[in-house]
């Protein structure tokens, strides 16, 4: 292995929003992250989402209507 031509690589933490600190090897330090496999929905299953603009609101509203359309027939 040529020395020169590899860029530095070194034990570094990935930071995580929620807390979370992942040790990786990496080339880059302190790495900080908004999302993990600790705090993602996906993984915790819990539901965090962030709804600004009332667009799961309206989705549900969406579909309870036609819910009710369906029961009706
Ligand atoms: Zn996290």
């Amino acid at each position: 292995m040529k020395s020169d031509i590899h860029p530095d690589y070194a034990d570094t933490s990935i930071k995580c929003a929620c807390g979370n600190i992942i040790e990786v090897g990496s080339t880059k330090k302190d790495i900080r992250v908004e999302i993990c496999s600790n705090c993602h929905p996906f993984y915790t299953g819990k539901q965090k989402l962030v709804d600004t603009a009332g667009r799961i609101d309206r989705f549900r509203k969406k579909y309870e209507k036609f819910d009710k359309e369906k029961n009706n027939k």
